[in-house]
């Protein structure tokens, strides 16, 4: 039989025999089969999600975790991120620190702000979950959901096992962008008042170099222990870009010491890029990519300390800086971080700046990042809890804030924090017999 023929005669199989049964879509919303039952369903496995999953199932609930990717981490691992903001705190960021440290497997820094190995971060992650006896779906991305009687009842799944619905006693919407919420009709925010202007998303890198110490004066916190000098670094690494031809899209171009003659390199920013497009996000990706071997096939020929410099990896995600902010029972609001709220039922302290960066590559140039004066705030556990849906909670990034807020309390030690204070909440809603809405009116 030649191709021709085979490929004209497998699509006239009958359908049934054409896709395995497991494959096959359903028909009808109905005839998705009920996977399992958990008490906690934690939906996306970031720093926030990981550590809400663990937290829910050290205080004795069934927990799981589903995951689009195959690891855990989130921005840290898929994203590459490599530098912590505001991690000094005490419970899941703290042991993330130690086991870290046992690995050595962070560089530069200190125990609130430092640079740690994204491979490192992501067998340390899974090894808490398994400790933790949390039950890890990778491969599978949460794509729909069911409410009843303006609760939560369900999440879908579509991954390698087919489409399937799984239950829980309380969801929690890790994904970042918010999709769970979304999916189950939840209101949000998208820019302002829906605008969708939103940050730049970065493509970062993995490289070699001959001799990291030569670049030593380009690197972020290299043999520091803090961010001192990061301005004068990027300023000599945009320098060195232009002066060979190479205007990034990125003006704050930035080295992290990843042990040896590693560096994670921060040159790429994406502009008008929307969590919810995946043909954007396909776009924004592919032109990433390209420019960040562009700048490393010149820089790697050129005389200087750059000479020789290669590509180890590039990110498995784009990371997004800023998606959906769902509605809540408390917003998170820019008067919050200014004045430095104080709340009873404060789930984290933050008290990083606000960091936003600007939506077009020209406003970058002129001025990268806008600062706002802060204090030290708290987020409360009301704006963890979904305002329309009933059991639906959320932490990380789509919490509810609003934009300028959501800038400060994006970082990855506040998102960590609030998953894992999450995860108890809703252990002790569980353990109360009530729901999170039993908040409504405090
Ligand atoms: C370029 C960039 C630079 C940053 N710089 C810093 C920094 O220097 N320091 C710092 O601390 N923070 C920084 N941040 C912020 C920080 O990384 C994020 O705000 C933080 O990771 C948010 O954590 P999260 O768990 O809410 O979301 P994420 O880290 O985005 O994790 C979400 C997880 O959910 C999964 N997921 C998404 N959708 C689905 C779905 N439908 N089904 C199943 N799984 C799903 C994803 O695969 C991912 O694993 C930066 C962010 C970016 C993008």
């Amino acid at each position: 039989m030649d191709r021709r023929t085979f490929i004209t005669s497998a699509l006239a199989l009958p359908s049934a025999l054409a896709l395995p049964s497991a494959l096959a879509l359903p028909r009808f919303a109905s005839d998705i089969p009920k996977a399992a039952h958990y008490d906690v369903i934690v939906c996306g496995g970031g720093p926030a999600g990981f550590a809400a999953a663990c937290s829910a199932a050290a205080a004795g609930m069934h927990s799981a975790i589903f995951e689009s990717s195959s690891c855990l981490g989130g921005t840290w691992t898929r994203g590459l991120l490599s530098w912590v903001f505001d991690f000094k705190k005490d419970g899941i960021c703290a042991e993330i620190v130690s086991r870290l440290d046992r690995r050595n497997a962070r560089h530069g820094g200190n125990n609130r702000d430092f640079v740690y190995e994204p491979e490192a971060m992501k067998l340390i992650l899974e090894e808490i979950a398994l400790e933790s006896k949390v039950d890890v779906h990778y491969f599978t991305r949460c794509c729909g959901a069911r409410t009843k009687d303006g609760k939560m009842a369900a999440i879908i799944t579509d991954s390698k096992s087919g489409i399937q619905m799984w239950t829980a006693k309380i969801f929690i919407d890790c994904t970042g962008d918010g999709d769970v919420c979304a999916q189950a009709g939840a209101s949000f925010d998208f820019g302002t008042n829906g605008d969708r202007v939103v940050q730049p998303c970065s493509f970062n890198a993995i490289v070699s170099v001959k001799d990291v110490e030569k670049l030593a004066d380009r690197i972020s916190a290299y043999k520091k222990d803090s961010l001192k000098g990061h301005v004068d670094s990027v300023r000599l690494n945009l320098k060195d870009l232009l002066s060979y031809g190479i205007d990034p899209s990125y003006h704050m171009p930035t080295l992290f010491h990843l042990g040896g003659n590693i560096l994670l390199m921060m040159f790429n920013q994406q502009y008008n890029v929307h969590c919810d497009n995946a043909a954007e996000l396909t776009a924004a990706t592919i032109q990433a990519r390209r420019e960040v071997f562009k700048i490393v096939d010149v820089l790697s020929k050129t005389d200087s300390p750059w000479n020789g410099m290669k590509i180890i990896s590039t990110c498995d995600h784009i990371g997004i800086r800023e998606g959906r902010r769902v509605k809540g029972l408390y917003t998170v609001s820019k008067d919050d971080v200014v004045n430095g709220a104080r709340h009873p039922d404060a789930v984290t302290r933050a008290t990083f700046c606000v960091d936003i960066h600007a939506p077009t590559k020209e406003e970058n140039k002129e001025k990268t990042i806008k600062n706002i004066h802060t204090k030290p705030y708290d987020i409360p556990l009301r704006a963890l809890i979904c305002r329309d849906i009933d059991n639906l909670m959320m932490a990380g990034r789509c919490i509810s804030g609003d934009r300028i807020a959501h800038a400060s309390y994006r970082v990855t030690g506040n998102a960590a924090d609030m998953g894992y204070k999450a995860g108890l909440a809703a252990a002790d809603f569980i353990a109360r017999g009530v729901t999170p809405h039993s908040l409504k009116n405090s």
